[in-house]
């Protein structure tokens, strides 16, 4: 193993038959691996009869401990980068490091494999000549509203990532600013036993895994088709305009009821998405 190399190895998103020759024989090789979770990434060590020594560099640490690491590979050492699972810096930890050893003048090798929005990608079934990824939504709702209202108009497909206790709502909150006729799919434990493929409408779908526990289960890639101008997406655009400029200044039962008018949506469902959001504000 050449000496002095930083090494960006991608493992397993869950399957793991799924590490390449080449990520097991750089971990084997390298005089030091850096990962997320030492505890984590053990079985998948073990399985390969890898005992490279291990460091952990996660989220909390990875700043203090980039400029450590730095040194080791200046001195000449190898060291290899793994995540908890799939590509490292890809919503996981590494960017400063390999920012620093960019910087340092070191030789930076990616090592490919597995990745959660490309392997959603290459099956959804959805366009793939232009897609835009766009990792986690915000949390507090106010913000995740704003952050998806910025990505409306793109006509590329829209990949993003979600954990199960949020993907309700982020279904949700997608089907009010994309439209509830966009076309989408929610691609649910990546090579794993429960692998699932749920493709329709947003608002179909979110009624499909609000009804089945299992479909709730798990880990979640959500792709939606870009827009391409349709009505369907208009008509969801103003509603969500016309429903935040009346509950400004009118009572939330009065704004509703004007919105659902306007719009053709469910009087109730408006008035609470109203109370979600007040909620959220205070
Ligand atoms: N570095 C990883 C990658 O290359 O895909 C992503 C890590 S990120 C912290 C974890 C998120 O990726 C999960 O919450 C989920 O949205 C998505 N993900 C990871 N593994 C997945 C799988 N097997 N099936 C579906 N989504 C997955």
């Amino acid at each position: 193993m050449s000496k002095g190399l930083l090494y960006v190895v991608a493992t397993p998103i869950g399957n793991l038959e799924d590490v390449t020759f080449r990520a097991v024989k750089v971990l084997q090789g390298v005089d030091f691996i850096a990962a997320e979770d030492t505890r984590h990434s053990r079985p998948l060590l073990s399985s390969q009869g890898i005992d490279t020594p291990v460091l952990s560099l996660h989220e909390h640490n990875e700043r203090d401990k980039s400029a450590w690491l730095i040194e080791r590979l200046i001195d000449g050492e190898s060291l290899a980068l793994i995540a908890d699972a799939g590509t490292p810096l890809i919503n996981d930890p590494g960017f400063p490091l390999v920012q620093q050893a960019v910087q340092a003048g070191i030789k930076v090798v990616p090592i490919p494999g597995a990745n959660a929005m490309v392997c959603a990608l290459s099956a959804a079934g959805l366009p793939t000549n232009r897609f835009l990824f766009a990792g986690f939504p915000p949390r507090q709702l106010t913000q995740r509203l704003n952050w998806l209202r910025a990505l409306q108009r793109e006509t590329g497909t829209l990949l993003f990532y979600e954990s199960s206790h949020r993907i309700i709502p982020a279904l949700s909150d997608m089907a009010e600013v994309f439209g509830r006729q966009r076309e989408a799919v929610v691609a649910r434990e990546l090579t794993k036993l429960h692998e699932t493929f749920l493709r329709g409408t947003l608002e179909a779908l979110q009624i499909e895994i609000e009804r089945d526990a299992n479909q709730q289960r798990g880990e979640f890639v959500i792709l939606i088709h870009g827009y391409s101008g349709n009505s369907g997406d208009r008509v969801m655009v103003d509603a969500e305009k016309i429903l935040e400029v009346l509950s400004e200044e009118l009572p939330v039962k009065q704004a509703s009821a004007l919105t659902a008018r306007i719009t053709g949506q469910k009087k109730n469902e408006l008035y609470q998405r109203i109370l979600r959001k007040k909620r959220n504000e205070m």
